[in-house]
C-alpha cells in the first residue's frame, strides 16, 4: 500500500453502498462525491438515516463500497482484502463512538493500554489518560465513570496508535452539551497539534460553527460541502 502524502485524506467518486435484506434492497448511500483534506476538522451532518453512519464506516474500512471509488490518504480500499482492510483500520484510524464502547470488565487504564498491546505499545496508556484529564481515573471502571469520562477514555484508546485519521460517530450524542463540548475540543486539538484528519458526524446543526468543512449528508447522496474561513474552537460554543 502507497500513501501519497499529497492526496487528500478522503476522496470518494460514485460511492453507492447497497444493504440486501431479504428481496428488498436499501440504498444507503447513492452516488457519494466527496474530497477532504487533510488536517481538517470536518464535521458531517445530516438527519437521521442519511447514510452518516455508512459512509463514516467505509472511509474507516468496517465495510466496503457495493460500487464507486473510495481512497483514504491515498489507498484504494475498494479492492482490499480482510487482511489489508484489518491491517489498514489497525495503521490508518482510530474509533470513537456514541455509546463509548469500553469493555466494562477493563479498568480505564486498562482500556486504554488494551489497544496499545494490540499495536505493540501500551507504554503511553498513561500518559494519554493524563492528556484528556483523567490521570487520577485510572484505575475506575467505565460504571464507576460518567458519560463524559467514558468518553474521553474512548478517545485516549483511539489515540493510542497515533492514527493519522480519526473517526467520531455521533460522539457526543449521549452527553449533555457542556460535556459534549468538552469532549470535542479534544478531538479538535488533535487536528490542531498533530495535524490529524477528525471526521464527527453529528445531527447537531449547531456543530457546524466548529468545522473547518461541514458536509451535508441527505437520503444517500453529499448535497453540500462548505469550507469555513474562521470556525469556532468547540469550547467556544455557547452552551
Ligand atoms: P445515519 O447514520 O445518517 O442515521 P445510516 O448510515 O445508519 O444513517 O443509515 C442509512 C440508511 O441505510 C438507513 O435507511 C438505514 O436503515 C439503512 N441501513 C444502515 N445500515 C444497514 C444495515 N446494516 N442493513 C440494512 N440497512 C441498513
Ligand atoms: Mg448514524
Amino acid at each position: 500500500m502507497t500513501a501519497a502524502a499529497d492526496s487528500p485524506a478522503v476522496y470518494a467518486r460514485g460511492v453507492v453502498k447497497e444493504y440486501r435484506l431479504g428481496p428488498v434492497t436499501v440504498q444507503a448511500l447513492r452516488g457519494v462525491d466527496l474530497e477532504l483534506r487533510r488536517g481538517a476538522f470536518v464535521v458531517m451532518l445530516g438527519p437521521s438515516g442519511s447514510g452518516k453512519t455508512t459512509l463514516l464506516n467505509l472511509i474507516g474500512g468496517l465495510d466496503q463500497p457495493s460500487s464507486g471509488e473510495l481512497a483514504v490518504m491515498g489507498t484504494g480500499l475498494g479492492g482490499l482484502d480482510d487482511v489489508a482492510l484489518t491491517a489498514y483500520r489497525k495503521e490508518t484510524v482510530g474509533f470513537v463512538f456514541q455509546l463509548f464502547n469500553l469493555v466494562p470488565t477493563l479498568t480505564a487504564l486498562e482500556n486504554v493500554a488494551l489497544i496499545g498491546e494490540l499495536v505493540g505499545d501500551a507504554s503511553r496508556a498513561g500518559e494519554l489518560l493524563a492528556s484528556v484529564g483523567l490521570a487520577d481515573r485510572a484505575n475506575q471502571f467505565p460504571a464507576q465513570l460518567s458519560g463524559g469520562e467514558q468518553q474521553r477514555v474512548a478517545i485516549a484508546r483511539a489515540l493510542v496508535k497515533e492514527p493519522p485519521l480519526l473517526l467520531a460517530d455521533e460522539p457526543t450524542g449521549a452527553l449533555d452539551s457542556e460535556t459534549g463540548a468538552t469532549v470535542m475540543q479534544l478531538l479538535w486539538e488533535e487536528t490542531r497539534r498533530r495535524g490529524v484528519t477528525v471526521i464527527m458526524v453529528t445531527h447537531n446543526e449547531e456543530y457546524a460553527k466548529v468545522g473547518d468543512l461541514v458536509v451535508h449528508l441527505r437520503s444517500g447522496h453529499v448535497t453540500d460541502v462548505h469550507q469555513e474561513a474562521h470556525p469556532l474552537a468547540p469550547r467556544d460554543l455557547a452552551g
